[in-house]
């Protein structure tokens, strides 16, 4: 087959080894794998079958349908997911072995309501993120419910979860606030009689930087893609990135200075230079606001891309390198080559390294090695 032109190549033995990094940081608590959005991009999969393989005892998504998706790709094993709006078919994931979770008592009936038998099923508390989990006085009108309905043997409760908030700044005020809002509500739990099955607070970032916390569970995901949670935040965790992104060059053409480049003329050389067409544009996730900001490799090299990023395309600068058709240009990965980071493309793009992964898709082939 021949080479594609643009690929995201996913590194699965990195992503199985930041797996093995991450337990070891938090060896006494399960492992999740958090695998919403198409594997942060990377797969879901693929992902997936990668992350049992490494030990991950459970994986995450955020959607009902992602897990479903995820079962009939074959994975069989605990899956949790947890974002779900009115009309989401609980029927279906429950009859899949999914496990549920509930926010709010009016979440919870919708469960039961779909629920054929006995539900295997967690609450979500918020504890100071504000997304998802039962606030305040729902809290404990949840508990109450779901005592009633484990009484009734419509449920199993199976998990007691919440959500951090500030977990990549490890001395936010913010993270002992939610830890111990998160021990108030274990509390009223027990409290109701209940045992709360597994108690998990971590993603990433806690798991790196709050033992305090791991508890019963992590779920991990932007780490164990080999990426930092937060650029300030110091990882002493051995993680590689696993995806590196790259194309074949579609063009390549020797231009005087004075020659402007791309949409709107952005950028104009100010010398005679070699110019590049990669095949990766805003459709494949490139971000348009990194124009004329970012790097990418070219033969080992860094070479700045040039004009504004085009839907299907974006040109790079190849000054004086030799370079012809189908060479190979890499905007981001580990680093071998000498590309730049996921880190460098989001500080083009005044994001995040999650932004920036999770949208690398549109006609890009992703290649496993
Ligand atoms: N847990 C939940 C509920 C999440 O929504 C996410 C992702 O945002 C994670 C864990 C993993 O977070 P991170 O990618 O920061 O590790």
């Amino acid at each position: 087959m021949s080479a594609p032109q643009a690929e995201a190549v996913v590194d699965l033995d990195a992503y199985r080894d930041n797996l093995a990094a991450l337990a070891e940081c938090a060896p006494d608590a399960a492992l999740m794998a958090v695998v919403k959005a198409d594997g942060y991009g990377h797969g879901m999969a693929e992902c997936a079958r990668a992350a049992r393989e490494a030990g991950a005892s459970w994986l995450g998504v955020a959607t009902p349908d992602e897990a479903l998706r995820l079962r009939s790709s074959g994975d069989e094993g605990p899956l949790l997911c947890w974002l779900a709006s009115p009309g989401a078919d609980f029927a279906a994931v429950i009859q899949a072995g999914v496990q549920v979770t509930a926010s709010s008592v009016a979440q919870l009936e919708e469960i039961l309501a779909a629920a054929p038998s006995r539900v295997p099923l967690q609450l979500k508390v918020d504890t100071g993120l504000s997304r998802n989990g039962a606030f305040g006085d729902e809290w404990p009108r949840l508990v109450e419910a779901a005592g009633r309905a484990q009484a009734a043997g419509r449920i199993e409760l199976t998990g007691v979860w919440s959500h951090f908030a500030c977990a990549d700044e490890p001395d936010h005020p913010a993270n002992d606030a939610q830890e111990k809002a998160f021990a108030d509500a274990l509390d009223v739990v027990t409290a109701a009689g209940l045992e709360p099955g597994l108690r998990h607070l971590c993603n990433s970032a806690g798991t790196i930087a709050r033992p305090s916390a791991h508890l019963d569970l992590v779920r991990v995901g932007i780490s164990s893609y080999g990426l930092a949670p937060a650029k300030t935040m110091t990882v002493d965790v051995p993680l590689r990135p696993v995806m590196t992104l790259r194309g074949r060059l579609a063009a390549v053409k020797r231009v005087p200075a004075g020659t402007s480049v791309s949409y709107g003329h952005t950028f104009t050389t100010d010398r005679e230079t070699t110019l590049g067409l990669v095949p990766l544009g805003y459709a494949e996730g490139v971000p348009r606001v990194a124009s004329n900001r970012a790097e990418a490799a070219f033969a080992g090299q860094r070479v700045p891309q040039v004009g504004i990023v085009c839907m299907d395309q974006i040109v790079v600068d190849l000054g004086d390198l030799p370079a012809e058709r189908g060479d190979v240009v890499t905007l981001f990965g580990p680093g071998d080559d000498g590309e730049p980071s996921a880190q460098d493309w989001a500080d083009a793009a005044d994001t995040i390294t999650y932004e920036v992964v999770t949208r690398i898709g549109g006609r890009t082939v992703r290649t496993y090695r």
